[in-house]
């Protein structure tokens, strides 16, 4: 089941994977801000704006 996140840049409520994890980085659908998962709690998630510096993106 998909779990609901909000963004907490602009407040755009969106479905994200069951499979996040805390920790885990993701871009909001909307404002295309970068969310990092702090809390998942049952079905729902809660995010912080992601502070990017140094990002491990790379494979
Ligand atoms: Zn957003």
């Amino acid at each position: 089941m998909p779990k609901k996140c909000e963004c907490a840049s602009c407040y755009f409520e969106f479905e994200v994977e069951d499979d996040v994890i805390e920790g885990e980085v993701i871009p909001c659908p909307d404002c295309a801000a970068d969310l990092e998962i702090v809390e998942i709690s049952g079905s729902t998630v809660k995010t912080q704006v992601a502070e990017i510096s140094e990002e491990d993106w790379g494979e």
